[in-house]
Order: C-alpha cells, then sequence, then structure tokens
C-alpha cells in the first residue's frame, strides 16, 4: 500500500487566538509518534489495532480522522483522552500525557454515547462538568454555552423531551463547559439523519469557528471531514496505519455554499475512492 502526505506547512498560520498565548508549533496540541496498540484477545492471541501512527494537531487546529470501521479511530481518541495507553510510542497532549491534562480538566471529551444523565434539566447537565471537577458552576458560563448551541429555550427541559441533535448539542456544550484546550469527538453525530446530521456539522462549524479550540474528530462520513476540518488524516484498514494527510483548503466559513463548489465534491469523491481501496485491500 502507498502511503502519501501533504504535511501542511503550518496549522492555522493567519488565525489569532483571543484565548491562548502562542507557543511553540507543536508544543501546544495533540502528538502521536509511532503509536501501535495491541489488545490481548486470549493467551496467545492479540490484535493489533494500531499499527506505527504519527499523528500531530496543532494548536487550534481541526483535524478529522477518517477512516474504515474496526480500524482504531476510537482507540486513537481514547489514547488522546487518556483512557487508553498505547503498547508502544506515544501521546502527548500539550506536551504532557493526557491524564495529567483530563486531571485538570482540560480535554473536553464528547462521544456518540453522550451519556446525558436522564433525569437533570439541559442546564445542569451542561453544568455537569463543574461539580464534577469540584467548582463553583459559572451560570454565566452555562447560559453562555447554551446559547451558542442554540439551546437557550430548552434550558429547563430533560433530555428525553428533546431530538437526538439537541441532545448532541448538550453534549457538546458539556463537552466545551469548562473551556478545554483540546475537544475530543467521536462520531458525535453518528446516530442522527443525513439532514440532521448535516445541520449539526454546520452548527459545530460555527462553534468551532467561534473557538478555536484544538480538536480532534473521529468520523467515518468523508463530507463530514471535508466540510470540518483543516486537515484530514486517511487510515487505512486494520491494522490502523495513517495512509493519507490531506490538507482541506476550501475556504472557512463553509457554510451550504461550499457544498455546492466543484472544489469540495473533487475532494470527497477522492477520498471516498481512497477508502474504497483501502477495504478492498
Ligand atoms: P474504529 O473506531 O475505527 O471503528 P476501534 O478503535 O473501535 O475502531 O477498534 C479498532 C480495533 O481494535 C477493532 O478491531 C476492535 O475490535 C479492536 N478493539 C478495540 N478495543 C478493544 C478492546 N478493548 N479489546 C479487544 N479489541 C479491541
Ligand atoms: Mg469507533
Amino acid at each position: 500500500m502507498t502511503t502519501t502526505r501533504e504535511q501542511s506547512s503550518s496549522s492555522s498560520p493567519d488565525r489569532p487566538d483571543p484565548h491562548k498565548a502562542s507557543g511553540p508549533p507543536g508544543s501546544l496540541g495533540i502528538e502521536l509518534s509511532g503509536v501501535t496498540r495491541e489488545f490481548r484477545l486470549r493467551r496467545r492471541q492479540s490484535v493489533r489495532a494500531l499499527d506505527g501512527v504519527d499523528l500531530s494537531v496543532g494548536e487550534g487546529e481541526f483535524v478529522a480522522l477518517l477512516g474504515p470501521s474496526g480500524c482504531g479511530k476510537s482507540t486513537v481518541l481514547r489514547m488522546v483522552a487518556g483512557l487508553d495507553e498505547p503498547t508502544e510510542g506515544r501521546v502527548l497532549v500539550e506536551g504532557r500525557r493526557p491524564a495529567e491534562l483530563i486531571a485538570e480538566h482540560r480535554l473536553g471529551v464528547a462521544f456518540q454515547e453522550h451519556a446525558l444523565l436522564p433525569w437533570s434539566s439541559v442546564r445542569n447537565n451542561v453544568a455537569l462538568p463543574f461539580r464534577v471537577a469540584g467548582r463553583p458552576v459559572d451560570g454565566a458560563r452555562v447560559d453562555a454555552l447554551l446559547d451558542l448551541v442554540g439551546l437557550k429555550d430548552f434550558v429547563n427541559a430533560r433530555p428525553r423531551q428533546l431530538s437526538g441533535g439537541m441532545r448532541q448539542r448538550v453534549a457538546i456544550a458539556r463537552a466545551l463547559a469548562l473551556d478545554p484546550d483540546v475537544l475530543l469527538l467521536d462520531e458525535p453525530f453518528g446516530a442522527l439523519d443525513a439532514v440532521t446530521r448535516r445541520r449539526m456539522n454546520f452548527e459545530l462549524a460555527r462553534i468551532w469557528a467561534e473557538q478555536r479550540i484544538t480538536t480532534l474528530l473521529v468520523t467515518h462520513d468523508v463530507d463530514e471531514a471535508v466540510l470540518l476540518a483543516d486537515r484530514i488524516v486517511v487510515m487505512t484498514g486494520r491494522p490502523g496505519r495513517v495512509r493519507h494527510i490531506q490538507t482541506v483548503d476550501l475556504p472557512r466559513p463553509r457554510g451550504h455554499e461550499v457544498t455546492r463548489e466543484p472544489a469540495f465534491h473533487d475532494l470527497v469523491d477522492r477520498l471516498t475512492a481512497m477508502l474504497d481501496e483501502g477495504s478492498d485491500a
């Protein structure tokens, strides 16, 4: 299998960031080097889920991790979230071990199973991270986030009273509650129908444009990756390796118009073909 790489020269050269001081490139984002993960199944049997993965996300950059089902995308994200450890290689976030950042509540995580508290209101679900961290709830921050995700009229609703898309927005607001340095999203819109999913993509693009938070999004949806990402890391089937790194040069903000651009479709077609090839291998 051929491996082609287009490293972008810089993650975000002209992007002012109101929240963070700029530091040396690479030190503030996410860095995986030579990451291999083997899962032991039985005594002498193991499965190699990831093999020698090098991947970086610059500060303030949005990177999508794209690959066929079972290629190790969630495993990558779990390692960045400090929920799993590589068998070989190294995972650093802001130059430190993920567990340290988790302990400081600097990572915001929203997975597909977003586990909202069913008996709690939308507002209390978004405020939960403050309670977990033992910090006083910043009500103004919670309200601002509910506004940001378009749920300010639903603050007292319970999760079951919301649509799937709304629940997912609650999960994203909650992931942002403590103003994390890094946002990790694992197929956050996986359970949604195509139309709602596309609408949520635009919402996330808008939220990201306001916050410019370092983001790693796992998806198997090519359109979603192209719409949202600065760069797309395409993985091979298991064992997951980095097959290609694609810089997405489409201008921002990317709204509905972008999905009608030939450049958008060219990129989607090329990446889709790459994924199809990979699944035949
Ligand atoms: P993806 O998110 O790309 O669909 P995953 O990261 O969930 O893929 O899984 C990658 C591979 O690792 C799969 O073959 C899966 O079965 C295996 N795997 C993941 N977690 C475990 C585990 N805890 N024990 C054994 N195998 C696992
Ligand atoms: Mg997964």
